[in-house]
C-alpha cells in the first residue's frame, strides 16, 4: 500500500474513533441531563398534586370523618383533567394498595406501587410500548386515610431527542469523515512528494542518468534526507566518472600499447624475413641486423619502462629524509660531456622526503627529454630551490617546447607529441607516465609550463625533509 494511502487510512480511521466516542458522549451527556431533569419536574409535580389531592380532601362535608371511595374518585378526576391538554396519568390506591382511581392509559404495573410507603417517594422510569414515562409514586394523607398516589409523566420526547442526536451525528460525522478525507489526501500527497521525488531519482539514477538529481522541497526531515540523498548521488556520479575515466585511459593504453608494439614487430619481421629468404650482400646484411637490434631494443625499453610504471603504480613507496646534493652530483655525472649541450646546475641545499632513486629516475627522465627537445648546443638549467614547505626541483629547456593543446595529454602512456621525431630518438612515450607515477607515491605531481618554439620547464615539488607526513 501506498505511504500516503496509509496516512489516509489512518488519519480517517483516528478521526472516526474520535468523533464517534465525543459524538456518543456529547449526544449522551445532553440525554442524561435532560432525563434528570424531568425526572426531577416529575418528583415535584408528583408532590404537588399530593398537596392538591389533601387540599382537595379538606373541602369534604364535616359529617365524614374518613374519606369515602368517591370522594376519592371525583378528587383525583378533578385533579387527572387539571393536567396538560391530554390529562394527567393518575392512579390512587387506598391503605391496602387497592387501586381505586386511574386514568384512562394508566397501564401499569404494581411493582412501584409496593415499594412506595409512608414518607418513602418513589419513582421509575419505564418503557411501555414505544413511549418512555417517568412512573412516580407518593403518599397521601387526607382525612384519616393513608392513599398512595402514582403519577405517569411522558418523557418520550427527551428519549426521541437523543435518538435524533445520534443521527444527527452519525450524519455529522459522515460528512466531516468525507471532508477529512479530501482535506488529508491532498495533505499526505503534499507531505509525501520528497519521497515520491527521491523514488523519480532513484530510478532515472538507476535508469543510467547518474546526472539527476532530486529537487528540494522542503527544509524538515525529508528535504534533509534528498539533500543527502543529492550529495551522495553527487560522489558516486564522481567515482562512476572516475572509473569510466579509467576505464577509457586503460582502453587507450591498451590500443597505444598494441600499436607501439606493431611498429618495431613489423620492422624486425621484415628485416628477418629478409635476411633468411635472400642472399644479401655483407653491408646489407649488417644494416637489417642493426635495424633488427635497434627496433629489439626499443622493445625492451618499452618493456622495462612498462614494468617500472606497473611497479611504481603498486608501490608504497617508503620515504626517507635524504639530501638533495647526491641528486645533483649524479645528474651531472650522468649528463654533462656526454650530449652536446649547455648544461647548467644551481641548487640550493636542503633535504627532502623521498625514495632517492625513483627521484632521480624522474630527474633523469626529465633531462633526457630536454635534450631530445633541443638542438645540438642547446641549454638546459637544472635547478633546485628551498621553498618554505618543501623543496622544488625544475629542469628548464630552450628546445622545441609543446603546443598548448598538447599539453594535458604528455604524461599519457605512449602519447607522443611528434611520433617520428619521438621515435628516431628511441622515445616510446612511457617516461612521463613513469614520472607521474613516482610523483603520486611521493604525494607530488609534475609542474609543466611550455611554449611551442620557446621551451619547456618541468617541475616538482618534494616535501621537506623533516616535515610530517
Ligand atoms: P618519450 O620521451 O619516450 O617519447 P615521454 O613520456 O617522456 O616519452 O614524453 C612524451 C612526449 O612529450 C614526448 O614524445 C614529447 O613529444 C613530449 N615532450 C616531453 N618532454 C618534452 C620537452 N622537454 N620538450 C618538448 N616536448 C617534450
Amino acid at each position: 500500500m501506498k505511504f500516503s494511502m496509509k496516512i489516509l487510512l489512518w488519519t480517517i480511521i483516528v478521526m472516526a474513533l474520535a468523533l464517534g466516542f465525543s459524538g456518543f458522549y456529547f449526544v449522551n451527556y445532553v440525554f442524561e441531563t435532560s432525563l434528570e431533569r424531568e425526572v426531577g419536574q416529575a418528583v415535584d409535580e408528583s408532590s404537588i398534586l399530593g398537596f392538591a389531592f389533601e387540599t382537595a380532601a379538606l373541602s369534604v362535608p364535616a359529617k365524614y370523618s374518613v374519606l369515602p371511595n368517591n370522594t376519592v374518585e371525583e378528587i383525583a378526576s378533578n385533579l387527572e383533567r387539571g393536567g396538560q391538554s391530554t390529562g394527567r396519568l393518575l392512579r390512587i390506591s387506598d391503605e391496602e394498595k387497592n387501586v381505586l382511581y386511574t386514568s384512562d392509559g394508566f397501564e401499569m404495573d404494581d411493582e412501584l406501587l409496593q415499594q412506595t410507603g409512608e414518607n418513602i417517594k418513589t419513582y421509575r422510569i419505564i418503557q411501555v410500548g414505544e413511549k418512555y414515562y417517568i412512573h412516580t409514586g407518593t403518599t397521601v394523607n387526607a382525612l384519616n386515610r393513608i392513599l398512595y398516589l402514582e403519577n405517569m409523566k411522558d418523557v418520550s420526547e427527551v428519549f426521541t431527542e437523543r435518538e435524533m442526536g445520534f443521527s444527527l451525528y452519525r450524519k455529522v460525522t459522515l460528512v466531516m469523515l468525507f471532508v477529512g478525507m479530501v482535506i488529508m489526501q491532498i495533505i499526505s500527497s503534499l507531505l509525501t512528494k520528497p519521497v515520491r521525488l527521491l523514488t523519480e531519482a532513484t530510478k532515472r539514477m538507476a535508469a543510467g542518468d547518474y546526472a539527476y538529481r532530486a529537487k528540494q522541497i522542503s527544509q524538515d526531515e525529508l528535504g534533509q534526507l534528498t539533500k543527502d540523498f543529492n550529495s551522495m548521488a553527487g560522489a558516486l556520479e564522481q567515482n562512476i566518472q572516475m572509473l569510466e575515466e579509467e576505464i577509457e585511459a586503460k582502453e587507450e593504453f591498451m590500443g597505444a600499447f598494441a600499436h607501439e608494439l606493431k611498429t618495431p614487430l613489423t620492422a624486425i619481421i621484415g628485416y628477418a624475413d629478409m635476411l633468411r629468404s635472400h642472399k644479401l650482400d655483407e653491408e646489407k646484411s649488417i644494416m637489417s641486423a642493426n635495424y633488427i637490434y635497434t627496433e629489439g631494443k626499443r622493445l625492451e625499453t618499452m618493456s622495462l619502462r612498462l614494468l617500472d610504471i606497473i611497479v611504481a603504480g603498486k608501490e608504497e613507496a617508503e620515504l626517507q629524509e635524504v639530501p638533495v646534493e647526491p641528486v645533483f652530483d649524479y645528474l651531472e655525472e650522468m649528463f654533462v660531456g656526454r650530449r652536446k649541450i649547455e648544461f647548467y646546475f644551481e641548487h640550493e641545499p636542503g633535504t627532502v622526503l623521498a625514495e632517492i632513486n625513483l627521484i632521480k629516475t624522474v630527474l633523469v627522465n626529465l633531462v633526457d627529454n630536454a635534450c631530445k627537445a633541443s638542438e645540438e648546443g642547446g641549454r638546459i638549467e637544472i635547478s633546485g630551490q628551498a621553498l618554505e614547505n618543501g623543496y622544488r626541483f625544475a629542469v628548464r629547456d630552450y628546445g622545441i617546447g609543446i603546443p598548448e593543446e598538447e599539453l594535458h595529454k604528455i604524461t599519457k602512456a605512449f602519447y607522443m607529441v611528434d611520433k617520428s621525431r619521438a621515435r628516431s630518438k628511441n622515445g616510446a612515450g612511457l617516461g612521463l607516465a613513469l614520472c607521474v607515477e613516482i610523483l603520486k607515491i611521493h604525494h607530488s605531481e609534475l609542474e609543466i609550463e611550455s611554449e611551442a618554439g620557446k621551451g619547456s620547464c618541468f617541475g616538482f615539488i618534494l616535501a621537506k625533509g623533516g616535515a610530517k607526513e
